[in-house]
């Protein structure tokens, strides 16, 4: 199978999960996670009509923000450090792992000097997991009516890593969790009015978080296959 073949299953497969979840098959971004990919690999996708292209570090973004073209939504899925924020912001569509008042505070401070923007998410550990990156669950509300209240930031939703499984059930509790979670932001006023994005979902688990809700999914290995 080419890549574009395995984009467009990837797609069908989005597609069919919204229809049996009962939404609109539009109503799942889907984000091909192109780290350590070449940037050819990269064109064939685009030239197959994607457009959301995620990355994890911010020097592969820089590298390859200059070879393709500019309607490219680069999704900074990785843990940022503060001293590479000023890179990326200018250049990330949406910065995914916001997961500290610390990093929030930077964003804001770097996107007001460049007098721009910044699309973020709330990164949680829904999983609890020691390894991960991410606020606690029950500090992610307190963290995003923060961030909504920086100037230069627009706080879009949550996002979230669930642990690596063979069995995408396994995960079916995360994303029912992180759902809840923006429910609660919601129903808290911490929202913004203009948008709640939760990306969740990755190659082994996108069709069981687009049953529970996901609004993006982060999809590397289905589409380019193995790292
Ligand atoms: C690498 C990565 C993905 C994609 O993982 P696959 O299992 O290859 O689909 C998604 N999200 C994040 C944050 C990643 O780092």
């Amino acid at each position: 199978m080419s890549l574009t073949d395995n984009y467009r299953n990837v797609q069908n497969r989005v597609m069919a999960a919204c229809e049996m979840a009962g939404r609109p098959k539009d109503d799942v971004r889907l984000i091909a996670v192109s780290k350590t990919k070449p940037v050819s690999d990269i064109r064939e996708i685009y030239d197959a009509g994607c457009r959301d292209f995620g990355e994890n570090k911010v020097q592969e973004i820089l590298e390859k923000y200059d070879q393709l073209p500019g309607d490219v939504r680069w999704h900074m899925i990785g843990h940022l450090q503060t001293n590479k924020v000023r890179q990326v912001i200018d250049k990330a569509y949406m910065i995914h792992g916001v997961d500290s008042r610390k990093l929030a505070d930077v964003i804001s401070r770097e996107a007001c000097k460049k007098g721009i923007t910044v699309r973020i998410l709330i990164e949680v550990n829904v999983a609890d997991e020691e390894t991960k990156f991410g606020t606690d669950l029950n500090e992610g509300p307190d963290l995003y009516e923060y961030a909504t209240s920086l100037p230069g930031i627009e706080v879009c939703g949550l996002m979230t890593i669930a642990p690596y499984t063979v069995d995408a059930e396994e995960n079916r509790q995360y994303f029912v969790d992180l759902k809840q979670l923006s429910v609660d932001i919601i129903n808290q006023n911490h929202h913004n009015g203009e948008c709640m994005e939760l990306s969740m979902g990755m190659t082994g688990d996108y069709e069981v978080a687009i049953e529970e809700g996901s609004t993006m999914v982060r999809v590397g290995t289905g589409i380019f296959g193995p790292r």
